[in-house]
């Protein structure tokens, strides 16, 4: 496996164009994201990231997370490389000042993991879960949640979990059965008993944190059915004192390991809680309103996902130029010297990769659009906020699909070699066949998109970035054809479509919306590079925001048909007739 090399100038392009940063800078609660600061964050954790986390990628996948008597060990370096991350203050990036944390706009922290994450896809698992449990307790949690919790997650001691799956409660979180009983006398009195099983859940047990808080979604007696009888509980591995200090263990245990694809590093538990009836948990927020909590976690955690297609698409990008440059094979078409030629010579392996990078600069131009709008809504800017939920879904599912598709390019331009391990291709395709499934998989991403989100404020919230892209394009006819017609399939959609309709639509439809933007972001960028920005990339960026405009948007604006070919095609033949 090659090594990692931080994509650092495009990173701080996207910083500056799309999520425009020195704008967030101008309001007093981000102040402190100066240039200066910006760039020494960047770099920093790029550079902590190529030295520190990337070396132990290949090692991850081969020995993977062991249970050993009921505790998680990682292999050798997994240890010593999360405690110098948590030394140096990287957990802290976009946690609130309050707690320790710098306060930095979430683009920042969106950065951080988007290193971490290329240079090691499993082991960024573990920060990505822990920010997503401070943003749920920030926005949720009491004042003494607060006081008790948030300092040690922050600085990144505690690690956090996320508990909703069951084997019964998918996709259909509203199916689970794990109880929480209020305790009504003793030292817990106030608290709840936990009882229940959690499958698949990410980093549940391991022994690289002090204590892991894990944040369970559960019912109370007498809940109604259904997703409004769900409530959120935090139930930490040890029983935190009063002063802070670490009580017995509780009573939760990891039952085993799942055996998997990829992200072998990342431990995948089966968690039994209150096998002994005395697993002690705490409400979260107002009783019933579990779900509504855990969505503060899953939004978040659904960008950070998305960017996963980022990093996975980087570092296939890197592993695949490094082989291309250095194998040799067939002479160059059509040129009069016959001798062999390195295979990045040929047009198709041309194609192949200047594909896999227009793809990875355009799903990171849409990645920091999108944190861009977040921070903006942090800073009250109710539009943006909005413009943020509608991209959500688009960067969850354009970025992991397309995050696959490159890893599988990556695959391809290695021939053989790229199906064989030795060259660490073939993980990059493993660790990023999860993305897509996971933070709820794509097809529910999609339907979110055109069943709720399309939705908004009747369809003005989308309608108003649609033209955005449409009247900022107007020198560019495939870009703005294209976010012309996401406009008239999302009016159609709303209108006269029927719901199986717009369900049978959704996916090729939120490919076609993720590609406007990630399009628009890519022009944008090259106008900015092309006025004087980035002088390093004054060669790359017009390129590649050209292959992307001129090769993957027609290719987007051909889903049209596609997505308002409406339902009746998916149930032409029975259940039975799909099988035989
Ligand atoms: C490695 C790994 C790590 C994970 N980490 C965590 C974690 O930390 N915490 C946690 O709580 N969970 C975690 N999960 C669980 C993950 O979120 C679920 O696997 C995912 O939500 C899908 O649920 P499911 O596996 O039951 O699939 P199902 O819900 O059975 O879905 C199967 C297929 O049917 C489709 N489908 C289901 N319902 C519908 C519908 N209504 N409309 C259209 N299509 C539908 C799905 O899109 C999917 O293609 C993890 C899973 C894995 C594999």
């Amino acid at each position: 496996m090659t090594p990692y090399t931080p994509p650092t100038q495009d990173q701080l392009l996207a910083i500056n164009v799309c999520a425009g940063i020195e704008e967030l800078a101008q309001s007093e609660r981000f102040a402190a994201a100066e240039p200066d600061m910006v760039e020494a964050i960047v770099e920093g954790i790029g550079a902590f990231s190529a030295g520190e986390w990337a070396p132990l990628n290949r090692i991850g996948d081969t020995e993977g997370a062991k249970l050993e008597n009921g505790v998680v060990r990682l292999p050798d370096g997994f240890t010593a490389a999360y405690d110098d991350y948590v030394a140096q203050g990287w957990n802290a990036i976009s946690a609130p000042v309050a707690f320790g944390g710098q306060g930095l706009p979430s683009t920042l922290g969106c950065n951080v993991l988007e290193n971490l994450g290329t240079a090691n896809f499993a082991f960024n698992l573990l920060p990505m879960l822990s920010i997503g449990a401070i943003e749920a307790l920030e926005d949720h949690g009491s004042d003494a949640q607060k006081a008790m919790y948030l300092p040690k997650l922050v600085s990144g001691e505690w690690s956090g979990t996320m508990n909703l799956t069951e084997p019964q409660a998918g996709s259909d979180v509203g199916a689970l059965r794990s109880t929480a009983v209020p305790i009504e006398h003793g030292e817990h009195a106030g608290k709840y008993l936990i009882n229940g099983q959690k499958i698949y859940i990410t980093w549940g047990e391991h022994e690289l944190a002090k204590n892991i808080i894990h944040l369970v979604l559960a019912r109370t007696p007498g809940a109604p059915e259904g997703t409004r009888g769900i409530s959120l509980f935090t139930v930490p591995k040890y029983l935190v004192n009063a002063d802070g200090s670490l009580g017995p263990k509780n009573d939760l245990r990891c039952v085993s390991l799942e055996h998997k694809l990829g992200i072998n590093a990342s431990p995948t538990c089966i968690m039994s809680y209150g096998d002994n009836n005395d697993c002690v948990g705490e409400l979260v927020g107002a009783e019933n309103r579990g779900l509504a909590a855990m969505f503060t976690m899953m939004n978040s955690a659904r960008i950070n996902v998305g960017s996963q297609g980022v990093q996975i698409a980087e570092r296939a990008l890197q592993q695949a130029v490094y082989y291309a440059a250095d194998r040799v094979q067939s002479a160059r078409a059509g040129s009069p010297d016959r001798s062999a030629v390195s295979i990045i010579e040929h047009p198709d392996v041309r194609r192949m990769l200047m594909r896999m990078k227009s793809l990875t600069e355009g799903m990171r131009a849409l990645l920091y659009y999108t944190s861009g709008q977040v921070d903006r809504g942090t800073l009250g800017d109710e539009p943006a906020a909005r413009r943020a939920e509608v991209l959500v879904p688009m960067i969850k599912a354009w970025g992991t699909d397309t995050g696959v598709d490159v890893a599988s390019i990556g695959v391809q331009v290695h021939g053989g070699m790229g199906f064989v391990e030795e060259t660490g291709a073939a993980q990059h395709y493993r660790d990023a066949r999860i993305a897509p499934i996971y933070e709820g998989t794509n097809g529910i991403q999609a339907a979110d998109l055109v069943t709720r989100k399309l939705g908004f404020e009747n369809g003005a919230v989308f309608a108003s970035l649609m033209a955005d892209i449409a009247r900022d394009s107007a020198d560019e006819p495939a870009l703005s054809a294209l976010a012309s017609d996401c406009a008239a399939i999302g009016v159609w959609m709303l209108g006269e479509a029927s719901l199986d309709d717009r369900l049978a639509g959704s996916v090729p439809f939120c490919e076609m919306c993720a590609v406007a933007v990630a399009g628009w972001q890519m022009l944008r960028q090259k106008r900015a590079v092309e006025a004087g920005a980035s002088p390093s990339l004054a060669q790359v960026k017009p390129a590649t925001a050209r292959f992307f405009l001129d090769h993957i948007v027609p290719q987007a604006s051909g889903l049209k048909a596609s997505a308002t070919a409406g339902a009746s095609g998916l149930y032409e033949l029975t259940a039975a007739q799909l099988a035989g």
